[in-house]
């Protein structure tokens, strides 16, 4: 985990915060999980910096104890951060370049961002949670990867249950998605971020399912995300489905 030196966060709902004390923490301790010893950068929207001291706090009995028990160096524990307050390059080093640009989840949601990385004439852009969103669009057109969000729900189920259309209004439904994708037309377009409501008599709707409404205005390489994926890109776009977790080999 030490080896994941800057992180990006796209807003602040809690689906996409709590991974980060575990990353934090976890990449700090001794090998095989981490042995960080340099501050974790973290980039983000204005509001993070306060996010990450409330953190600090919540785990400062822990970072005390381990500091002194395990002589951990405190240097290993610190965050950088690195907030933003508007669209443009918010990381810039060896030629790698990344752009945050903001997205629409939702008229509370804010604020709210997606990413794109550039380097070596090769780009990858990331969604973060939003509806269907024409700034996406631009920022995406031409890429070679395009990892984007998705939401859907079986009609019984919002017809059951009003709050289930509110859930939805923040996402973007996957024939939305098939529209992004056929405008922003990247060399592979990937899935992430499944939200897919179920309910009483009202089964979750199936991958094949989000495929076939997505495949409505889209016909061109679609991936279903999953867990440790990962991505190479060269000429084409190659799909890793298992990443191998690396362990240092020294024993904590
Ligand atoms: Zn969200
Ligand atoms: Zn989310």
């Amino acid at each position: 985990m030490r080896e994941i030196d800057n992180v990006f966060i796209t807003h602040f709902h809690s689906d996409h915060l709590t991974g980060i004390p575990d990353l934090w923490l976890t990449g700090w301790l001794p090998p095989p999980f981490g042995k960080r010893t340099t501050p974790l950068r973290v980039y983000g929207p204005a509001g993070l910096k306060n996010i990450l001291e409330g953190m600090r706090q919540a785990f400062e009995p822990n970072i005390q104890i381990r500091i002194v028990d395990e002589r951990l160096p405190e240097s290993g524990v610190q965050f950088d951060v690195k907030e933003f307050s508007a669209d443009g390059v918010v990381f810039n080093e060896q030629g790698l370049t990344v752009t945050a640009f903001a997205v629409d989840h939702g008229e509370h949601i804010k604020p709210a961002y997606g990413y794109r990385i550039d380097y070596a004439g090769r780009s990858v852009v990331i969604s973060g949670d939003t509806r269907f969103d024409e700034n996406l669009i631009e920022m995406a057109r031409g890429s070679d990867l395009l990892i984007h969000e998705v939401a859907a729900a079986r009609q019984e189920l919002i017809n059951f249950d009003e709050r289930i259309q509110l859930i939805l209004n923040h996402h973007t439904a996957p024939e939305e998605a098939g529209i992004v994708f056929s405008r922003a037309s990247p060399k592979l377009a990937a899935y992430t971020h499944f939200v897919l409501l179920n309910g009483p008599g009202a089964p979750e709707v199936t991958l094949e399912e989000l495929v076939k409404r997505t495949r409505e205005n889209y016909s061109g390489p679609l991936q279903l995300g999953e867990d440790l994926m990962g991505f190479e890109i060269g000429e084409t776009v190659q799909i890793h489905k298992i990443l191998s977790l690396k362990f240092s080999g020294e024993m904590g």
